[in-house]
């Protein structure tokens, strides 16, 4: 029998000394797949490193004695080999990581308001304007360190729609669903699932009544269709502090709650960070 298994302790003890040490964070964030997450671990430093992924800066935190980061994986991004690149008291390394493969399902969505399917000329003008000042958002990155990476449901209800569905309305296929929708009535007080700070609200064509949280290092959280908003633009939010309430303002079938996570402004599953992720 031990012939058997003396090769599988070489392949174990051959395994690259940038595989991430199993943790909390590595077995309930680790996720790599198109819309998911990856932990790259970056070793012991002595000074905080930097890590950046396809130009953007990264979330990086500490754990024990090294330090790891928790890079979003774009929706569009291929299966295959990515690359982050750390700065670390050690010098300027690249860092590799396997994108696996995931399936997402298709939806189809019947609007009665087919100038929500084909916006016109006024509409797409705004909606442009709309986008750049959202992806400003998702954009920056404050220097704190999130209160927490696993995230609190930001209200109690079944998931409705999950992240990453193709969606077609009417029978054209628009953007992918961003976010995770919960089937809650209107009028739910939406907590934050972290603390943060609120860095963008607005009345949008499609996302309605909108609330951008920054947890700290580009881990931001967006709240959609709400029928108020509890708070201002600067606000310190708590742990759980009400940001608004659930509403169907913007491109909404009926009141939920959608909430989008983002990690280096890209748009990754919310579920992973609630334990609901399902491969
Ligand atoms: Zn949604």
């Amino acid at each position: 029998m031990l012939r058997f298994i003396t090769p599988i302790v070489a392949l174990l003890l051959a395994l690259p000394a940038h595989a991430a040490p199993d943790s909390y964070i590595d077995r309930l964030l680790n996720k790599p797949v198109p819309g998911g997450v990856a932990v790259v671990d970056l070793g012991p430093s002595a000074q905080t490193p930097q890590a950046s992924y396809q130009g953007k800066p990264v979330l990086v935190v500490k754990q024990e004695a090294r330090w790891v980061a928790i890079i979003g994986v774009p929706l569009t991004i291929k299966p295959g080999s990515q690359q982050i690149t750390a700065k670390t008291s050690s010098g300027t390394r690249t860092l590799p990581f396997t994108v696996g493969f995931k399936a997402y399902p298709e939806q189809h969505i019947t609007l009665k308001n087919q100038r929500q399917v084909n916006p016109n000329p006024a509409d797409l003008k705004r909606i442009d304007g709309e986008l750049a000042e959202q992806i400003r958002a998702y954009r920056s990155f404050s220097p704190g360190t999130p209160s927490n990476l696993l995230l609190d449901k930001p209200v109690n209800g079944p998931l409705s729609s999950k992240f990453g569905v193709r969606r077609f309305f009417n029978g054209e296929e628009r953007n992918p669903h961003a976010g995770l929708d919960f089937a809650v009535p209107a009028g739910t007080p939406i907590k934050s699932p972290a603390a943060g700070r609120v860095i963008l609200i607005g009345n949008y064509f499609f996302n309605g009544n909108t609330v951008f949280v920054d947890h700290g290092q580009g881990f931001i959280s967006m709240f959609c269709h709400m029928s108020k908003i509890d708070v201002k633009v600067g606000d310190n939010v708590p742990r759980g502090g009400v940001v608004g309430r659930v509403g169907s303002t913007g491109r909404a079938t009926g009141p939920h709650m959608h909430w989008n996570v983002s990690l280096n402004d890209a748009r990754v599953d919310p579920a992973i960070f609630i334990g609901a992720f399902q491969p």
